[in-house]
């Protein structure tokens, strides 16, 4: 698989046409219907599956993660496609709500209307998988998409709007990738002026998140921000340790530690602390160097991957497995640093590498405290025997989601929001939420018969309007 090189960095004025042509192509899509347009998604996504490999194998050259990594993430695409469109019609579909006492006489109604086109700028980590949870979710709500994939990844993103175009033929400029370097996303956000999006749906790092949040401003385009991570997992002193290590290892290291929500700290009570240190160890140290993750896909992040080991070990921190030297190979191997104090980087910046902190805590209260302390928000992890405990400590934690006993185990739920709060960003993909972030609610009332007391009325004689006001006053102090 040779990886495209011949993507253009397209402008403002390809961007413009492209969101001219997309909402056009949105007013056909949403007179469509519901039905319809779930039909027209399920082509696609049974397209994608029989095109699994040609994904597979575009992902693995653009990011260099192993094949067998790229199918898991067309995999979880699949899933998310499957339930965007199947539900899209359920939660977003008009429904009738509660009229309440003051206003028996109307029936209260609540749909839904698409945003129009939304912009989706993505990133190279997942590459098809993160994107897909705003463009999927966003054509299911009805609306038109202009992709812009990260500089790193052009290959995926184009071949997505030509699956989609050959899929669903007729609504081929429903969905357009524009490709090109950030100031390409620069111009999708409007920060050359104006370029007719909608929304803004952003996956990235807080600092371009903070410009694509300026450029959004000028025109109050709203923008759904899926920042970074620095998630953490905590480990009691009942948990499973075997368990807990075996998915401290995957969540820290697979995709050579570049998840949003990833693993990057552990916080393990004392007394099984260098126990559980030691079952990381080993299995970190029996991955197959090479295979069971590939090397980072963005080489200048080594720098950071680089100043965070080496910091953790001025500040005092132990490195259990590996250390600077593991960063040599164009694959770097895996390292566990312990007792890193919580100021330095390694702990407080996101590392995107296959490292990860294991650090005591004296109990599950302080491994809290320390979990939520992160500028970042978006995932985490509880390991403990017990179920109940395990959800009193997850109702404790601010990140947007929380596994017990497993790692990343909302990823693959497609019914479950996904987002997250501060560095991490704002607003959600995936679910019924992510479904709504993409469309406008509407509000609708129908009056069903003239009320005794009509209160939107010159023609109701003040005193009735004052008796059924008192009247309502003395319902609310009471109950
Ligand atoms: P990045 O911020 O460098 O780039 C993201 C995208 O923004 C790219 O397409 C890039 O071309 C574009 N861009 C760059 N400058 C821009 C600007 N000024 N205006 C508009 N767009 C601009 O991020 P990255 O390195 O591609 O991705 C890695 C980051 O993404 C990590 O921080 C990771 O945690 C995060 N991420 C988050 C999630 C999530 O769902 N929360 C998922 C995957 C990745």
């Amino acid at each position: 698989m040779t990886i495209r090189t011949d993507t253009p960095a397209h402008s403002l004025d390809d961007i413009r046409a492209a969101v001219t042509r997309g909402r056009e192509a949105g007013r056909a899509w949403a007179a469509l219907g519901a039905r319809e347009r779930r039909g027209a998604l399920l082509l696609w996504k049974r397209a994608l599956a029989r095109r699994t490999e040609e994904f597979a194998e575009v992902i693995a050259a653009e990011t260099g993660k192993p094949v067998h990594d790229a199918r898991a993430e067309v995999l979880l695409t699949l899933v998310h496609l499957d339930w965007a469109a199947r539900n899209a019609r359920r939660v977003l579909g008009r429904r009738r709500v509660p009229s309440g006492l003051l206003s028996v006489h109307q029936r209260a109604l609540v749909a839904y209307r698409p945003l129009g086109v939304i912009g989706v700028i993505g990133p190279w980590n997942y590459p098809l998988y993160t994107p897909m949870g705003s463009i999927g979710y966003a054509l299911a709500a009805g609306n038109a998409v202009v992709f812009k994939p990260s500089e790193l990844t052009p290959g995926v993103g184009v071949l997505l709007a030509e699956s989609f175009a050959e899929a669903v033929p007729g609504h081929a400029d429903l969905l357009t990738t524009v490709t090109g370097p950030g100031s390409t996303g620069a111009a999708l956000a409007g920060a050359e002026g104006p370029s007719g999006v909608d929304k803004i749906a952003f996956t990235g790092s807080p600092g371009t998140a903070r410009k694509v949040a300026a450029a959004c401003a000028a025109t109050l385009t709203p923008l759904l921000a899926e920042c970074g991570g620095k998630d953490a997992v905590l480990v009691a002193a009942d948990a499973d340790l075997d368990a807990a290590a075996d998915a401290i290892v995957w969540g820290a290291m697979s995709n050579a530690g570049q998840t949003c929500a990833g693993v990057e700290r552990v916080y393990a009570v004392a007394s099984v602390h260098e126990d559980l240190c030691a079952r990381i160890v080993s299995r970190a140290q029996a991955l197959p160097h090479g295979e069971a993750y590939g090397p980072l896909t963005l080489p200048s992040q080594l720098d950071v991957v680089e100043r965070h080991v080496k910091q953790a070990l001025v500040d005092g921190g132990r490195a259990v497995l590996g250390g600077p030297d593991s960063l040599r190979d164009r694959v770097l191997g895996p390292v566990v640093l312990a007792g890193v104090p919580e100021d330095s980087p390694a702990v407080t910046e996101e590392t995107f590498g296959p490292v990860v902190v294991v650090n005591p805590v004296p109990d599950m209260d302080t491994a809290v405290e320390r979990a939520n302390a992160s500028a970042y928000s978006l995932g985490a992890a509880v390991f403990t025997a017990s179920r109940a405990k395990g959800l009193a400590l997850a109702e404790r934690l601010h990140s947007g989601a929380v596994s017990v006993n497993s790692v990343l185990g909302f990823a693959a739920i497609p019914s479950l929001p996904f987002g997250g709060a501060g560095d991490s960003g704002y607003g959600r993909i995936h679910g019924e939420e992510g479904l709504r972030s993409f469309a406008a609610p509407r509000s609708v009332t129908v009056r069903r018969f003239a009320p005794a007391v009509d209160l939107t009325s010159f023609a109701t004689p003040r005193e009735k309007v004052a008796r059924a006001v008192e009247l309502g006053r003395r319902l609310h102090a009471r109950f």
